[in-house]
C-alpha cells in the first residue's frame, strides 16, 4: 500500500498541470497513467506543433451549460501565465492567426517542459498503471490497479474524454463520477469534422483536399475561417468550430464567398470578359476543382428542383438565377423544411455566354444538413511514436 496526499488519474494536459500546482503547494503527488507514456494527446495536438494557448482566450470562448463555471479558474490562470512558462523554457513560438500560439518546433517541447515542472515540484509519475477501481474511505480514497493498492487524501480524476480510443481514451472518468453520485451531462463531440453519407458524399468526393475561405453559420453563430473538403465530408477550422454547436438534423449555412459579393463580381466579369466561360471566371475566386464543381452541380440544379429528395436538402440554396433585364436578380433564401428543394434556375449556365443574362451564383446561402460528426471519435488520426520507457520518479 502506497500513500500520497494527492493522486491524479491521468497524465494528460489536465493531470500534469494539476500535479504541478499541487506539488508547488507542498503536497505529495502521484500521477497514475495507464499508457506507457504521458501526454499522448499533447503530442498530436496542433498538427504536432501544439497550439498551446490562445492569447485572446476568455471565458466567452468556453461552451458550458453553466457559462460561469470556468470564470474563477480562468481569472486565476490566464493565457499570459502559460506564455510566461513557455518563455521561461525558451520554447520558440509564433502566432498563427486569431491569437493562436503554436510551437515553432514540436509538441514534445511542451511535454518536456511540463515534465520538468513536475520534477521540480516533486511529482511522482507512474505510467502503465491503470486504475481499475476507486473506493471512498474515511480519510480519503483507495485506488486499485491490477497489482497494487494506493491511498490518498485527495483524488483528482483527469482521465480525459472519449475522443480517440486508440490512444487509451475511455469513459472511465464519467463512470467514476457517476459512482460518486455526480450527474453526467451527455457528452457530445466538439471540434470535429462533419460527415455526409450516400449521395452528398459521392458528389463531394471529387473535392477532397480542396480548401477555401468561408463563413460557416448555424443560427446566430458564425465562424470565418478556412473550410476543407475531405473524403468524408467537411473539415477545416470553420467546420471544426461550428461542429461544437451542431446537433443531428441542424442545417449549417456556408458562405463560400465571404469577402466579396459574388453578384458584383460576376457582373464585373461579364463586362470585362464577356467571352469567358463561367468556370474560368470562377477560378479567379476558387480552386479549379471547386470552380468546376460549382458549374457542374448548378448545371443540373434544375433536375434537383423538379425531383427533390431529402438527401439533397443541403443543396437547395446553392442557386443560379438570372434575368435578362438589369434588375436585381433573386437570390433564394434558405428554407426551414428539410424536405423541400427549390433551386431557382432561370438560365442554364451554358446559356450564360450566349444570352448574357444577369447571372448570380448565390454562394452566400449554401445550406446543408450533415449526417454526423466525423468518425474521428472512433477512428482518430492515430497516435505518433510513443516515448520509450516509463517516466517515474
Ligand atoms: C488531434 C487533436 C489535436 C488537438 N490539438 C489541440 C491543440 O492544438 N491545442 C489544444 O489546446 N488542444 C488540442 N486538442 C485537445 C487537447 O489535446 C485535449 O483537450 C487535451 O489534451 C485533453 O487533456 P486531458 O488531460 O483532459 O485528457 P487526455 O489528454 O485524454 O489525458 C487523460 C489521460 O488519462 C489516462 N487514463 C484514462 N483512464 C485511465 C485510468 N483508468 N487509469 C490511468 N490513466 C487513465 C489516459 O491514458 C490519458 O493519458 C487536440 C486534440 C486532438 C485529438
Amino acid at each position: 500500500m502506497t500513500d500520497f496526499d494527492v493522486i491524479i488519474i491521468g497524465a494528460g494536459a489536465a493531470g500534469l498541470m494539476c500535479a504541478i500546482e499541487a506539488g508547488k503547494r507542498g503536497r505529495r503527488v502521484l500521477i497514475m497513467e495507464s499508457n506507457d507514456t504521458v501526454a499522448g494527446k499533447i503530442r498530436i495536438s496542433g498538427g504536432g506543433r501544439c497550439n498551446f494557448t490562445n492569447k485572446d482566450s476568455s471565458a466567452a470562448n468556453f461552451l458550458s451549460k453553466n457559462p460561469r463555471f470556468c470564470l474563477s479558474a480562468l481569472k486565476r490562470y490566464r493565457p499570459q501565465n502559460f506564455i510566461k512558462l513557455v518563455e521561461k523554457y525558451d520554447i520558440a513560438y509564433h502566432e498563427k492567426k486569431l491569437g493562436q500560439l503554436f510551437c515553432d518546433g514540436k509538441s514534445h517541447q511542451i511535454i518536456d517542459m511540463l515534465l520538468k515542472e513536475c520534477d521540480a515540484a516533486g511529482v511522482v509519475i507512474q505510467t502503465s498503471q491503470s486504475v481499475e477501481d476507486v473506493e471512498k474511505q474515511e480519510n480519503g480514497f483507495r485506488l486499485l490497479t491490477a497489482y497494487e493498492t494506493f491511498t490518498c487524501a485527495s483524488l483528482v480524476i483527469a482521465s480525459g474524454g472519449k475522443s480517440i480510443p486508440k490512444m487509451g481514451a475511455t469513459g472511465f472518468g464519467y463512470d467514476l463520477a457517476r459512482q460518486f453520485g455526480h450527474t453526467i451531462i451527455k457528452p457530445e463531440p466538439a471540434l470535429v469534422p462533419l460527415t455526409f453519407q450516400n449521395i452528398q458524399l459521392e458528389k463531394l468526393k471529387s473535392l477532397a483536399g480542396v480548401s477555401t475561405d468561408a463563413v460557416v453559420s448555424l443560427g446566430k453563430t458564425s465562424f470565418a475561417e478556412a473550410l476543407l473538403f475531405t473524403h468524408r465530408g467537411l473539415s477545416g477550422p470553420a467546420i471544426l468550430q461550428i461542429s461544437s454547436y451542431w446537433t443531428a438534423g441542424d442545417e449549417v449555412q456556408i458562405n463560400l464567398s465571404p469577402n466579396r459579393d459574388m453578384l458584383d463580381f460576376l457582373k464585373e466579369q461579364r463586362t470585362t470578359q464577356p467571352k469567358q466561360e463561367l468556370h474560368n471566371i470562377l477560378t479567379q475566386r476558387f480552386a479549379r476543382r471547386l470552380a468546376q464543381f460549382i458549374c457542374d452541380e448548378v448545371a443540373w440544379a434544375d433536375g434537383w428542383r423538379t425531383c427533390p429528395t431529402r438527401n439533397l436538402s443541403w443543396w437547395r440554396t446553392l442557386s443560379i438565377t438570372g434575368a435578362s433585364a438589369p434588375t436585381a436578380p433573386k437570390v433564394s433564401e434558405p428554407q426551414k423544411s428539410p424536405a423541400a428543394v427549390s433551386i431557382p434556375v432561370k438560365y442554364h449556365p451554358k446559356h450564360l455566354k450566349a444570352q448574357k443574362p444577369l447571372a448570380c451564383i448565390s454562394l452566400a446561402k449554401w445550406s446543408m444538413s450533415p449526417d454526423n460528426w466525423a468518425a474521428i471519435i472512433s477512428n482518430g488520426p492515430g497516435h505518433p511514436a510513443m516515448l520509450p520507457g516509463n517516466m517515474s520518479k
